[in-house]
């Protein structure tokens, strides 16, 4: 018998034999070790002063234990922690399993410290989390500009790209508008890039609360930016770059008035096959003309590109 009692001892875990009543009967030196109680302490008393009070439920879960024992870790999925002489507290992984002898039941109990295992689970969850954060910033970092908030080009480019195969699925008109500020180049010579810089995010700012809340507003790099819109037709999205362009122009608090030239470019309802790609790029190229002959014409104006007249006889 004496290999039993050198295997109850020399296990590596604390083991615990608690009986019917929920009262300790045998304790190895692990458990004296983990614990920091003598044996003498242990055994006898109920294996409650081993549980922090506030899982007070435990005398109940272990009284139902006893009726349907069976071999199983303790918990299920709730995180258990135990109680030291010192009254600290430490995360467990619990092992029960029911014994009978001569009559009698019992429960074995088997206890292991996870104080590093959990730490090194809460760190790893700790990680995870800072690398979602960060995710979530670069992606941020990658769809906007930095200076404006606005989306950039390439975000731009993707939705834009969505908006029109939706157009396109749904049978709908799209509009794109390009815009240009108007001398902006003197804005900087005149006050300073700063002053260029705040011209900028101010245009941005009201773009943004001017367009509808579906609407996709991006910068296009430098001075330009771009929207584009679902659904307007020729005359609404002639309507709705009027009303950019006037919002920019009542920009107040600037050392200098801002003006903006757009340019529009509408996708009529089309049926068959439809290439985003060459879409997008031909609306992109039809935007960019109508901006041209709106600054050619007298800037701070609008322009569809299907309504280019006679770009050699500029309006005075
Ligand atoms: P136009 O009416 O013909 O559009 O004249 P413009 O002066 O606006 O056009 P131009 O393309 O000559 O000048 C654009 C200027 O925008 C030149 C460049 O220095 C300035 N710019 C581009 N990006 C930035 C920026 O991020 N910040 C500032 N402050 N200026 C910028
Ligand atoms: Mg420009
Ligand atoms: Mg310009």
């Amino acid at each position: 018998m004496e290999i039993y009692q050198r295997i109850f001892e020399d296990t590596p875990d604390a083991l615990l034999v608690v009986d019917q009543a929920g009262r300790i009967v045998l304790a190895n030196i692990q458990a004296e070790t983990l614990f920091g109680h003598a044996r003498s302490q242990l055994i006898g008393h109920p294996v409650e002063m081993l549980i922090p009070t506030r899982f007070s439920q435990h005398s109940d879960h272990r009284a139902r234990y006893m009726t349907e024992a069976h071999s199983r870790s303790m918990g299920g999925t709730t995180e258990l922690f135990a109680l030291r002489k010192d009254g600290s507290e430490f995360p467990v992984d619990i092992m029960l399993s029911p014994m009978t002898l001569q009559g009698q039941h019992f429960v074995l109990c088997v206890v292991r410290d996870i104080t590093e295992r959990k730490a090194a689970q809460d760190a790893l969850a700790q990680q995870t989390m800072e690398l979602r954060r960060l995710h979530a910033e670069l992606e941020l970092l990658a769809n906007h500009d930095g200076l404006t908030g606005l989306y950039n080009w390439r975000a731009f480019y993707e939705y834009a790209g969505q908006m029109l195969k939706t157009a396109h699925r749904r049978q709908e008109s799209a509009t794109l508008l390009m815009l240009d500020l108007d001398h902006f180049k003197q804005i900087n010579d005149r006050f300073g890039h700063a002053e260029g810089d705040r011209v900028l995010q101010a245009v941005a700012a009201t773009l943004k609360a001017t367009a509808r809340e579906n609407d996709i507003v991006a910068r296009h790099g430098g001075e330009e930016f771009v929207v584009a819109a679902l659904g307007l037709n020729e005359a609404e999205s002639q309507i709705a770059a009027e009303r950019l362009r006037a919002a920019v122009a009542a920009i107040e608090n600037m050392k200098t008035p801002v003006t903006t030239s757009i340019g529009i470019a509408t996708l009529a309802p089309q049926a068959g096959k439809h290439e985003t790609a060459r879409v997008l790029a031909e609306l992109l190229d039809q935007a960019d003309q109508a901006l041209y002959a709106a600054k050619h014409h007298g800037r701070n104006q609008v322009c569809h590109f299907n309504r280019i007249v006679n770009l050699a006889s500029p309006a005075a």
